[in-house]
């Protein structure tokens, strides 16, 4: 059975994230979706609970898939026996990043590839942060996120628990 794993930070999930996790699920017998908590990144919007049900009432696919850790990817990866670290690439801007993560995993666990999958062209722009901020501000976002999900993250942006 080959399984992949689709890491990051999910905060929140958005269609971005959900169009290469239906992608990878065609490609691979499982995928884990692996809401990594270690990251350098700012204060979260949701925590890695929230983050994972959020991702859960998004997702509808029997070989999916959700996990979370807070160590090295790789080992991760090892324990779980992933031969596939899948990720999305969008505008060149994400390029430089991504290839040296793939090149550190590759050589701390050779076992697993590294595989990309372009963002399609209307998600090419679209981050969570991005969705955050039109939230923060106003904005619809309708067009960026699960609708299942979209009030959850309009709730939390206007302060509310
Ligand atoms: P973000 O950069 O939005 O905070 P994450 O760190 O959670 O996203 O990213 C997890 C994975 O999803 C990464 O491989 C990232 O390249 C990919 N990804 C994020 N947004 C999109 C998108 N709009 N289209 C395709 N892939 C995306």
């Amino acid at each position: 059975m080959k399984k992949a794993i689709c890491p990051g930070s999910f905060d929140p999930v958005t269609l971005g994230h959900i169009d290469i996790i239906e992608r990878a699920a065609e490609i691979f017998d499982e995928v884990i979706v692996l809401v990594m908590s270690n990251g350098s990144k700012k204060a979260s919007l949701f925590t890695v609970q929230e983050r994972m049900e959020l991702i859960e009432r998004s997702i509808d696919l029997p070989n999916v898939k959700i996990d979370t850790y807070d160590g090295l990817l790789v080992d991760y990866a090892k324990k779980n026996d992933a031969v596939a670290i899948v990720k999305g690439l969008r505008a060149g801007s994400d390029f430089e990043y991504e290839f040296e993560q793939a090149l550190i995993n590759k050589s701390l666990y050779p076992k697993a590839e590294t595989l990309f999958l372009p963002a399609r062209g209307d998600n090419m722009f679209l981050s969570s942060s991005m969705v955050k901020e039109v939230c923060m501000l106003g904005g619809d976002i309708g067009p960026y996120v699960p609708k299942t999900i979209a009030q959850d993250i309009y709730k939390r942006c206007k302060g509310d628990k």
